[in-house]
Protein backbone atom coordinates (compact mmCIF):
# COMPACT_ATOMS: atom_id res chain seq x y z
CA UNK A 1 0.00 0.00 0.00
CA UNK A 2 1.05 3.24 -1.13
CA UNK A 3 0.16 5.52 1.69
CA UNK A 4 -1.73 3.74 4.68
CA UNK A 5 -3.96 5.97 6.61
CA UNK A 6 -5.11 4.09 10.24
CA UNK A 7 -8.67 6.04 11.13
CA UNK A 8 -9.70 5.63 14.73
CA UNK A 9 -12.88 5.96 16.37
CA UNK A 10 -13.09 5.65 20.47
CA UNK A 11 -15.75 5.02 22.68
CA UNK A 12 -15.63 5.20 26.37
CA UNK A 13 -15.07 0.75 26.09
CA UNK A 14 -14.64 0.70 22.04
CA UNK A 15 -12.87 1.52 19.34
CA UNK A 16 -13.79 1.35 15.85
CA UNK A 17 -11.00 1.55 13.35
CA UNK A 18 -10.01 1.49 9.28
CA UNK A 19 -6.84 1.58 7.29
CA UNK A 20 -7.47 3.15 3.68
CA UNK A 21 -4.99 3.72 1.11
CA UNK A 22 -5.56 7.53 0.61
CA UNK A 23 -4.41 6.84 -2.96
CA UNK A 24 -6.42 4.58 -4.19
CA UNK A 25 -9.11 5.01 -1.45
CA UNK A 26 -9.44 1.54 -0.75
CA UNK A 27 -10.04 -0.28 2.49
CA UNK A 28 -7.40 -2.52 3.30
CA UNK A 29 -8.67 -3.92 6.65
CA UNK A 30 -11.38 -2.70 9.59
CA UNK A 31 -12.77 -4.09 12.44
CA UNK A 32 -14.22 -2.99 16.00
CA UNK A 33 -12.36 -3.68 19.61
CA UNK A 34 -15.28 -4.12 22.26
CA UNK A 35 -15.74 -4.26 25.80
CA UNK A 36 -11.94 -2.56 26.76
CA UNK A 37 -11.50 -2.90 30.57
CA UNK A 38 -13.91 -5.69 30.81
CA UNK A 39 -13.28 -9.66 31.26
CA UNK A 40 -14.06 -10.69 27.45
CA UNK A 41 -12.73 -8.15 25.81
CA UNK A 42 -12.69 -8.72 21.60
CA UNK A 43 -11.55 -7.72 18.47
CA UNK A 44 -13.09 -8.55 15.15
CA UNK A 45 -10.43 -7.82 12.17
CA UNK A 46 -11.10 -8.08 8.68
CA UNK A 47 -8.59 -8.28 6.05
CA UNK A 48 -9.75 -8.76 2.33
CA UNK A 49 -11.86 -11.79 2.94
CA UNK A 50 -10.11 -13.06 5.90
CA UNK A 51 -11.84 -12.38 9.63
CA UNK A 52 -9.96 -12.69 12.59
CA UNK A 53 -11.62 -12.84 16.26
CA UNK A 54 -9.56 -12.23 19.28
CA UNK A 55 -10.76 -12.88 22.84
CA UNK A 56 -8.50 -11.44 25.27
CA UNK A 57 -9.00 -8.85 28.27
CA UNK A 58 -7.37 -5.52 27.78
CA UNK A 59 -7.19 -3.30 30.82
CA UNK A 60 -7.10 0.10 28.88
CA UNK A 61 -7.44 1.50 25.27
CA UNK A 62 -3.30 1.52 25.29
CA UNK A 63 -3.39 -2.43 25.99
CA UNK A 64 -5.87 -2.84 23.14
CA UNK A 65 -3.72 -0.75 20.71
CA UNK A 66 -0.86 -2.73 20.93
CA UNK A 67 -2.66 -5.87 20.65
CA UNK A 68 -3.99 -4.65 17.29
CA UNK A 69 -0.48 -3.49 16.43
CA UNK A 70 0.81 -6.76 16.78
CA UNK A 71 -2.51 -8.49 14.64
CA UNK A 72 -1.56 -6.31 11.98
CA UNK A 73 2.02 -7.00 12.05
CA UNK A 74 0.61 -11.23 11.90
CA UNK A 75 -2.49 -10.77 9.33
CA UNK A 76 -1.89 -7.62 7.66
CA UNK A 77 -1.62 -4.93 6.06
CA UNK A 78 1.31 -3.59 7.07
CA UNK A 79 1.37 -0.99 9.61
CA UNK A 80 4.84 0.14 9.45
CA UNK A 81 4.55 2.13 6.64
CA UNK A 82 1.70 3.99 8.31
CA UNK A 83 1.16 7.32 6.71
CA UNK A 84 -0.48 8.81 9.30
CA UNK A 85 -3.31 8.41 12.44
CA UNK A 86 -6.37 10.32 12.00
CA UNK A 87 -8.91 10.10 15.08
CA UNK A 88 -12.71 11.08 15.12
CA UNK A 89 -13.29 14.11 17.68
CA UNK A 90 -16.75 14.77 18.71
CA UNK A 91 -16.48 17.97 20.24
CA UNK A 92 -13.91 21.12 18.81
CA UNK A 93 -15.70 23.48 20.69
CA UNK A 94 -15.64 27.06 19.13
CA UNK A 95 -11.43 26.12 19.57
CA UNK A 96 -11.09 23.78 16.08
CA UNK A 97 -12.51 24.88 12.87
CA UNK A 98 -10.73 22.42 10.84
CA UNK A 99 -8.55 19.24 10.96
CA UNK A 100 -5.83 19.63 13.24
CA UNK A 101 -2.30 17.75 13.57
CA UNK A 102 -2.01 16.55 17.36
CA UNK A 103 0.67 17.98 19.52
CA UNK A 104 0.33 18.24 23.16
CA UNK A 105 -1.20 22.12 23.24
CA UNK A 106 -4.43 19.96 21.26
CA UNK A 107 -4.87 17.52 23.53
CA UNK A 108 -4.63 20.04 26.53
CA UNK A 109 -7.36 22.36 24.94
CA UNK A 110 -9.41 18.83 23.79
CA UNK A 111 -9.52 18.15 27.42
CA UNK A 112 -10.79 22.12 28.45
CA UNK A 113 -13.36 21.11 26.24
CA UNK A 114 -14.59 17.85 27.76
CA UNK A 115 -16.91 19.12 30.14
CA UNK A 116 -19.06 20.01 26.69
CA UNK A 117 -18.85 16.11 25.67
CA UNK A 118 -18.35 13.87 28.68
CA UNK A 119 -19.38 10.45 27.21
CA UNK A 120 -16.94 11.57 23.82
CA UNK A 121 -14.02 13.51 24.48
CA UNK A 122 -12.68 12.10 27.57
CA UNK A 123 -12.25 8.39 25.41
CA UNK A 124 -11.01 10.49 22.57
CA UNK A 125 -8.13 11.46 24.35
CA UNK A 126 -7.19 8.61 25.17
CA UNK A 127 -7.36 6.73 22.20
CA UNK A 128 -5.01 9.64 20.93
CA UNK A 129 -2.56 9.33 24.09
CA UNK A 130 -2.46 5.27 23.63
CA UNK A 131 -2.24 5.54 19.82
CA UNK A 132 0.66 7.82 20.40
CA UNK A 133 2.16 5.84 22.68
CA UNK A 134 1.95 2.41 20.18
CA UNK A 135 2.65 4.60 16.88
CA UNK A 136 5.18 7.40 18.54
CA UNK A 137 7.08 8.13 14.74
CA UNK A 138 3.73 9.35 12.34
CA UNK A 139 1.64 12.00 12.72
CA UNK A 140 -1.65 12.08 14.45
CA UNK A 141 -3.92 14.50 13.44
CA UNK A 142 -8.06 15.16 15.18
CA UNK A 143 -10.73 15.30 13.16
CA UNK A 144 -13.55 17.00 14.69
CA UNK A 145 -17.64 16.46 14.06
CA UNK A 146 -18.20 20.38 15.11
CA UNK A 147 -15.93 22.04 12.46
CA UNK A 148 -18.12 21.79 9.33
CA UNK A 149 -20.43 23.94 11.66
CA UNK A 150 -18.23 26.46 12.60
CA UNK A 151 -19.16 28.59 9.91
CA UNK A 152 -22.48 29.12 11.53
CA UNK A 153 -23.45 32.49 12.17
CA UNK A 154 -24.53 34.20 15.26
CA UNK A 155 -28.10 33.99 15.22
CA UNK A 156 -28.48 30.13 14.42
CA UNK A 157 -26.16 29.35 17.09
CA UNK A 158 -26.57 31.78 19.82
CA UNK A 159 -29.68 30.47 22.40
CA UNK A 160 -31.69 33.17 24.18
CA UNK A 161 -29.71 32.56 27.74
CA UNK A 162 -28.46 35.44 29.99
CA UNK A 163 -25.54 36.42 27.43
CA UNK A 164 -22.78 36.55 30.34
CA UNK A 165 -23.51 32.97 31.72
CA UNK A 166 -24.07 31.55 28.03
CA UNK A 167 -20.24 33.12 27.16
CA UNK A 168 -18.62 32.20 30.63
CA UNK A 169 -19.73 28.32 30.01
CA UNK A 170 -19.27 28.36 25.87
CA UNK A 171 -23.07 27.03 25.80
CA UNK A 172 -24.30 27.71 22.16
CA UNK A 173 -25.21 25.52 19.21
CA UNK A 174 -22.09 23.35 17.80
CA UNK A 175 -23.91 20.74 15.35
CA UNK A 176 -22.47 17.17 14.82
CA UNK A 177 -22.23 14.91 11.94
CA UNK A 178 -19.86 17.82 10.24
CA UNK A 179 -17.80 15.09 8.76
CA UNK A 180 -20.76 13.13 6.82
CA UNK A 181 -22.53 16.59 6.05
CA UNK A 182 -19.34 18.05 4.44
CA UNK A 183 -18.48 14.58 2.51
CA UNK A 184 -22.49 14.64 1.03
CA UNK A 185 -22.77 18.34 0.35
CA UNK A 186 -19.68 17.82 -1.69
CA UNK A 187 -19.81 14.87 -3.21
CA UNK A 188 -23.55 16.25 -4.30
CA UNK A 189 -21.76 19.11 -6.16
CA UNK A 190 -19.35 17.13 -7.62
CA UNK A 191 -22.15 14.38 -9.11
CA UNK A 192 -24.32 17.43 -10.64
CA UNK A 193 -21.26 19.12 -11.81
CA UNK A 194 -21.90 22.35 -10.46
CA UNK A 195 -19.27 24.65 -7.89
CA UNK A 196 -20.08 23.62 -4.19
CA UNK A 197 -19.97 27.25 -3.67
CA UNK A 198 -22.78 27.91 -6.34
CA UNK A 199 -25.18 25.58 -4.22
CA UNK A 200 -27.94 25.85 -1.91
CA UNK A 201 -28.64 22.44 0.03
CA UNK A 202 -30.36 20.72 2.62
CA UNK A 203 -28.82 17.32 3.81
CA UNK A 204 -30.53 14.68 5.68
CA UNK A 205 -28.28 12.59 7.85
CA UNK A 206 -30.46 9.49 9.01
CA UNK A 207 -29.40 6.67 10.77
CA UNK A 208 -29.50 5.67 14.16
CA UNK A 209 -28.24 9.59 15.35
CA UNK A 210 -29.90 12.02 12.95
CA UNK A 211 -29.35 15.83 11.78
CA UNK A 212 -30.16 18.19 9.26
CA UNK A 213 -27.74 20.79 8.23
CA UNK A 214 -28.61 24.11 5.69
CA UNK A 215 -25.84 24.96 3.46
CA UNK A 216 -25.25 28.48 1.74
CA UNK A 217 -23.26 28.31 -1.11
CA UNK A 218 -20.97 25.91 0.61
CA UNK A 219 -20.92 27.24 4.30
CA UNK A 220 -23.22 25.15 6.65
CA UNK A 221 -25.68 28.37 8.35
CA UNK A 222 -27.97 25.62 10.44
CA UNK A 223 -27.79 22.34 11.77
CA UNK A 224 -30.09 20.77 14.12
CA UNK A 225 -28.04 19.32 16.83
CA UNK A 226 -27.16 21.75 19.21
CA UNK A 227 -24.89 22.34 22.66
CA UNK A 228 -25.02 18.42 22.37
CA UNK A 229 -26.14 15.63 19.78
CA UNK A 230 -29.43 15.43 21.99
CA UNK A 231 -31.40 18.13 20.08
CA UNK A 232 -33.53 18.10 16.63
CA UNK A 233 -34.90 15.15 14.70
CA UNK A 234 -35.70 11.93 16.20
CA UNK A 235 -33.37 9.39 16.72
CA UNK A 236 -33.06 5.71 16.87
CA UNK A 237 -32.81 6.10 20.95
CA UNK A 238 -32.40 9.91 21.37
CA UNK A 239 -35.43 12.28 21.63
CA UNK A 240 -34.27 15.20 20.05
CA UNK A 241 -36.20 18.19 20.59
CA UNK A 242 -38.59 18.35 23.78
CA UNK A 243 -39.67 21.40 25.84
CA UNK A 244 -37.05 22.45 27.88
CA UNK A 245 -39.54 22.63 30.88
CA UNK A 246 -39.49 18.94 30.48
CA UNK A 247 -36.31 18.54 32.74
CA UNK A 248 -38.12 20.44 35.70
CA UNK A 249 -41.20 18.66 35.21
CA UNK A 250 -40.21 15.43 35.53
CA UNK A 251 -37.92 16.01 38.60
CA UNK A 252 -40.64 17.36 40.75
CA UNK A 253 -43.06 14.80 38.97
CA UNK A 254 -41.08 11.85 39.35
CA UNK A 255 -37.95 13.06 41.64
CA UNK A 256 -35.40 12.11 38.61
CA UNK A 257 -32.22 13.41 39.09
CA UNK A 258 -30.21 14.91 36.21
CA UNK A 259 -28.70 12.27 35.10
CA UNK A 260 -31.77 9.73 35.19
CA UNK A 261 -33.62 12.20 32.53
CA UNK A 262 -30.63 12.91 30.57
CA UNK A 263 -30.07 8.63 30.40
CA UNK A 264 -33.65 8.92 29.41
CA UNK A 265 -33.62 11.19 26.78
CA UNK A 266 -30.08 9.85 25.49
CA UNK A 267 -31.21 6.25 25.37
CA UNK A 268 -34.49 5.03 26.32
CA UNK A 269 -36.06 7.87 23.69
CA UNK A 270 -36.68 8.24 19.70
CA UNK A 271 -38.29 5.65 17.74
CA UNK A 272 -37.25 3.26 20.56
CA UNK A 273 -39.57 4.66 23.21
CA UNK A 274 -41.88 5.41 20.60
CA UNK A 275 -42.37 2.34 18.66
CA UNK A 276 -40.43 -0.27 21.06
CA UNK A 277 -37.58 -0.57 18.39
CA UNK A 278 -34.55 1.53 17.27
CA UNK A 279 -34.09 -0.22 13.17
CA UNK A 280 -36.28 1.38 10.78
CA UNK A 281 -36.54 -2.43 9.33
CA UNK A 282 -38.13 -3.77 12.76
CA UNK A 283 -40.26 -0.49 12.67
CA UNK A 284 -41.99 -0.98 8.74
CA UNK A 285 -42.61 -4.42 9.73
CA UNK A 286 -44.55 -2.99 12.92
CA UNK A 287 -46.38 -0.85 10.75
CA UNK A 288 -47.38 -3.66 8.07
CA UNK A 289 -48.48 -5.66 10.87
CA UNK A 290 -50.72 -3.24 11.96
CA UNK A 291 -48.87 -1.77 15.25
CA UNK A 292 -50.35 1.20 15.55
CA UNK A 293 -47.82 2.68 18.13
CA UNK A 294 -45.35 2.03 15.03
CA UNK A 295 -47.28 3.86 12.87
CA UNK A 296 -47.44 6.97 14.94
CA UNK A 297 -44.14 6.78 15.39
CA UNK A 298 -43.27 7.14 11.50
CA UNK A 299 -45.57 9.79 11.76
CA UNK A 300 -44.05 11.91 14.47
CA UNK A 301 -40.51 11.29 12.74
CA UNK A 302 -41.91 12.69 9.66
CA UNK A 303 -43.69 15.34 11.05
CA UNK A 304 -40.33 16.41 12.75
CA UNK A 305 -38.70 15.95 9.78
CA UNK A 306 -40.78 18.05 8.06
CA UNK A 307 -40.71 20.82 10.35
CA UNK A 308 -36.77 21.22 9.85
CA UNK A 309 -36.88 21.28 6.42
CA UNK A 310 -39.43 23.99 5.84
CA UNK A 311 -38.08 26.15 8.18
CA UNK A 312 -34.46 25.49 6.63
CA UNK A 313 -36.19 26.25 3.29
CA UNK A 314 -37.08 29.62 4.95
CA UNK A 315 -33.66 30.09 6.18
CA UNK A 316 -32.06 29.31 2.68
CA UNK A 317 -34.41 31.18 0.77
CA UNK A 318 -33.98 28.94 -2.02
CA UNK A 319 -33.01 25.04 -2.22
CA UNK A 320 -31.00 23.47 -4.66
CA UNK A 321 -30.69 20.25 -3.36
CA UNK A 322 -31.72 18.19 -0.93
CA UNK A 323 -30.34 14.83 -0.09
CA UNK A 324 -30.83 11.76 2.06
CA UNK A 325 -28.02 10.10 3.65
CA UNK A 326 -27.24 7.58 5.93
CA UNK A 327 -28.40 4.32 7.55
CA UNK A 328 -32.60 5.20 7.22
CA UNK A 329 -31.79 7.76 4.41
CA UNK A 330 -29.87 5.75 1.95
CA UNK A 331 -32.21 2.47 2.65
CA UNK A 332 -35.61 3.57 3.80
CA UNK A 333 -37.88 4.23 0.64
CA UNK A 334 -40.86 4.75 2.57
CA UNK A 335 -39.28 7.52 4.56
CA UNK A 336 -38.33 9.10 1.80
CA UNK A 337 -41.37 9.11 0.05
CA UNK A 338 -43.59 10.08 2.76
CA UNK A 339 -41.27 12.65 3.31
CA UNK A 340 -41.19 14.37 -0.30
CA UNK A 341 -45.03 13.56 -0.78
CA UNK A 342 -45.36 16.02 2.14
CA UNK A 343 -43.40 18.62 0.45
CA UNK A 344 -45.09 18.55 -2.76
CA UNK A 345 -47.07 22.10 -2.17
CA UNK A 346 -43.37 23.35 -2.42
CA UNK A 347 -42.57 22.02 -5.44
CA UNK A 348 -40.61 18.92 -4.64
CA UNK A 349 -41.61 16.20 -7.40
CA UNK A 350 -40.67 12.56 -6.55
CA UNK A 351 -40.17 9.49 -9.04
CA UNK A 352 -41.56 7.10 -6.97
CA UNK A 353 -40.53 4.22 -8.89
CA UNK A 354 -36.62 5.54 -8.84
CA UNK A 355 -36.84 6.07 -5.60
CA UNK A 356 -37.99 2.13 -4.78
CA UNK A 357 -34.61 1.09 -6.62
CA UNK A 358 -31.47 0.49 -4.25
CA UNK A 359 -28.15 1.16 -4.87
CA UNK A 360 -24.90 2.03 -3.34
CA UNK A 361 -24.34 5.01 -5.73
CA UNK A 362 -25.35 9.20 -5.71
CA UNK A 363 -28.19 8.92 -7.24
CA UNK A 364 -31.34 11.57 -8.51
CA UNK A 365 -34.40 10.38 -7.00
CA UNK A 366 -36.62 13.37 -7.91
CA UNK A 367 -38.61 14.15 -11.33
CA UNK A 368 -37.16 16.26 -13.80
CA UNK A 369 -40.11 18.99 -13.14
CA UNK A 370 -39.17 19.00 -9.24
CA UNK A 371 -38.46 22.28 -8.23
CA UNK A 372 -35.62 20.87 -5.78
CA UNK A 373 -33.51 18.41 -7.04
CA UNK A 374 -33.27 15.54 -4.28
CA UNK A 375 -31.10 12.71 -3.93
CA UNK A 376 -29.95 9.93 -2.24
CA UNK A 377 -25.88 10.17 -1.67
CA UNK A 378 -24.24 7.46 0.60
CA UNK A 379 -22.18 9.11 3.44
CA UNK A 380 -18.44 7.13 3.65
CA UNK A 381 -17.35 9.50 7.42
CA UNK A 382 -14.15 6.90 7.24
CA UNK A 383 -12.94 8.17 3.58
CA UNK A 384 -13.92 11.68 4.39
CA UNK A 385 -11.70 11.25 7.37
CA UNK A 386 -8.80 9.45 5.67
CA UNK A 387 -8.54 12.38 2.56
CA UNK A 388 -9.31 15.14 5.70
CA UNK A 389 -5.80 13.43 7.43
CA UNK A 390 -4.21 13.51 4.05
CA UNK A 391 -4.87 17.00 3.36
CA UNK A 392 -3.58 17.97 7.10
CA UNK A 393 -0.38 16.09 7.05
CA UNK A 394 0.24 16.86 3.08
CA UNK A 395 0.11 21.14 4.23
P1 LIG B 1 -26.31 4.35 10.66
O1 LIG B 1 -26.32 4.96 12.03
O2 LIG B 1 -26.11 5.37 9.57
O3 LIG B 1 -25.39 3.17 10.53
O4 LIG B 1 -27.79 3.78 10.41
C1 LIG B 1 -28.26 2.64 11.09
C2 LIG B 1 -29.77 2.55 10.90
O5 LIG B 1 -30.09 2.49 9.50
C3 LIG B 1 -30.38 1.28 11.48
O6 LIG B 1 -30.65 1.42 12.84
C4 LIG B 1 -31.67 1.16 10.67
O7 LIG B 1 -32.70 1.88 11.31
C5 LIG B 1 -31.35 1.84 9.36
N1 LIG B 1 -31.27 0.88 8.24
C6 LIG B 1 -30.20 0.17 7.83
N2 LIG B 1 -30.55 -0.62 6.77
C7 LIG B 1 -31.85 -0.38 6.50
C8 LIG B 1 -32.79 -0.87 5.53
N3 LIG B 1 -32.45 -1.76 4.61
N4 LIG B 1 -34.05 -0.38 5.59
C9 LIG B 1 -34.42 0.53 6.51
N5 LIG B 1 -33.58 1.03 7.45
C10 LIG B 1 -32.32 0.59 7.44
Amino acid sequence: MAKPILLLNCGSSSIKYQVIDAETEQVAASGLIQRIGEAGSTIDHEVGEAEHHIEEPFADHAAALRELVSLFAEVGPDLSQVAAVGHRCVHGGTRFSKTTLIDESVVDAMRELSPLAPLHNPPGIQGIEAARAVLPDVPHVAIFDTAFFTTLPAEAYTYALPTELAAAHHIRKYGFHGTSHSYVSKKVAEFLGQPYDSLNQIVLHLGNGASVSAIQQGKAVETSMGLTPLAGLIMGTRSGDVDPGLHAYLGRVLGLGLDEIDALLNRQSGMLGLAGATDFRDINAKIQAGDKRAALAMDVYIHRLLTYVGAYIAVLGQVDALTFTAGVGENDFRVRAHLIKRLAPLGFELDEAVNEVRSKEPRVISTANSRVTVLVVPTNEELAMARETLAAISQ
